[in-house]
């Protein structure tokens, strides 16, 4: 256990002085603020919001075995990937190792900060194969992403390939949790306090309901977290978002109860479409979405465009040739998709 962050930190990230705000100068109680250059009037709205969004992650660390210091809130879970690059890969120098496929927004990231990407495929059912991706690792590599449950799979992957490669590997592994919240007890998060080098990704976007408030988690031991706050834009989160977060995860058990009614819906969903013969193969899921595998996808895909109905069309990506992934919606929803399925003219199936 001889890890440091110190030792894979750009250069520039560990000299860098950061901005220092008048809120961070100053966090305490007082009557008069004349320090950030505010308008008086147009209360709330006029003052900054809190930059080190201490209360919404008190909150958090009642919810999840994690302290506040362990964790780092951004603008969606997109701006923790894209901090993580700019924190750790050099550009045109580092590379980082991912599964394919997976979520498309590591690529992105990476080549909006020049960063090569060096895929290890998942198998043919999706599983991570530990070994090849180790393989795959060079000096230059500094962050290993995947994906659990994965996007746009839908399975969950081997916890203990996972922990293989955190033990093997000497930079950060990202495990991006978006949809751990539809199976909890598969979660590595409670894995931070024993790997100093391990990164969990989590989001409101999905089970919880707020994908509009934008609102993403990354959880780590303190030093990788105090990269992030250190590099990160000092208000990132509005006062709209933490006020509201706040309020909203009060109410843990509406997400729990929408969780419990998307797996009932989600097995129902599954249940209809073994019955029709378009559909030629269900993925195993561990989370709020399907992925199928038809005959025709992109003429599926238009056809049911035409009856307003919008699923996503991955038949172009790696391993998902004539795949369409479906999002589980409210039962009238997913009705309306079984009907119009049942109904499908014979030249689109
Ligand atoms: C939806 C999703 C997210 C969520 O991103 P936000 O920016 O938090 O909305 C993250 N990772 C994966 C794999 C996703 O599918």
């Amino acid at each position: 256990m001889s890890f440091d962050i110190n030792n894979i930190t750009r250069k520039n990230i560990l000299s860098l002085k950061p901005y220092s705000s008048a809120r961070d100068e100053f966090s305490g109680d007082a009557a008069v603020f004349l320090d950030a250059n505010e308008n008086p009037f147009n209360t709330p709205w006029n003052r900054y919001p809190d930059p080190r969004q201490s209360q919404l992650k008190a909150q958090i660390a009642k919810l999840k075995p994690v302290e506040p210091s362990q964790i780092f809130l951004g603008n969606g879970s997109d701006e923790p990937i894209d901090l993580l690059f700019r924190a750790f890969c050099e550009p045109g120098i580092d590379n980082i190792v991912s599964i394919a496929p997976t979520y498309g927004m590591y690529r992105v990231a990476a080549d909006i900060n020049n960063i090569e990407v060096i895929e290890s495929h998942l198998s043919s059912e999706f599983e991570l194969e530990g070994n090849d991706l180790l393989a795959k690792v060079n000096e230059n590599t500094k962050l290993i992403f995947l994906c659990s449950p994965n996007n746009p799979s839908g399975n969950l992957l081997d916890n203990n390939e996972i922990k293989k490669i955190i033990l093997s590997f000497k930079g950060l592994v990202v495990v991006d949790e978006a949809y751990i919240d539809f199976c909890p007890e598969r979660s590595l998060l409670p894995e931070i306090a024993s790997f100093p080098n391990l990164v969990i990704l989590q989001t409101f976007s999905k089970a919880w309901g707020m994908a509009g408030l934008r609102l993403g988690m990354a959880f780590a031991a303190k030093p990788i977290i105090d990269v992030l706050n250190k590099i990160k834009y000092p208000y990132n989160l509005s006062i709209l978002t933490q006020q509201k977060a706040i309020e909203l995860i009060k109410n843990e058990n509406n997400k729990t109860e929408w969780v419990d009614i998307l797996l009932k819906e989600r097995d129902n969903l599954i249940e209809n479409l073994h019955k029709l013969t378009l559909v030629k193969k269900i993925f195993r899921t561990d989370s709020n979405f399907i992925l199928i595998k038809v005959e025709k996808p992109v003429d599926l895909y238009n056809y049911l465009v035409g009856e307003k109905i919008i699923v996503r069309d991955r038949s172009r990506i790696l391993l998902c040739e004539g795949c369409l992934r479906i999002t589980v919606g409210s039962t009238e929803e997913n009705q309306q998709l079984i009907s119009v399925l049942q109904n499908t003219p014979s030249k689109f199936q």
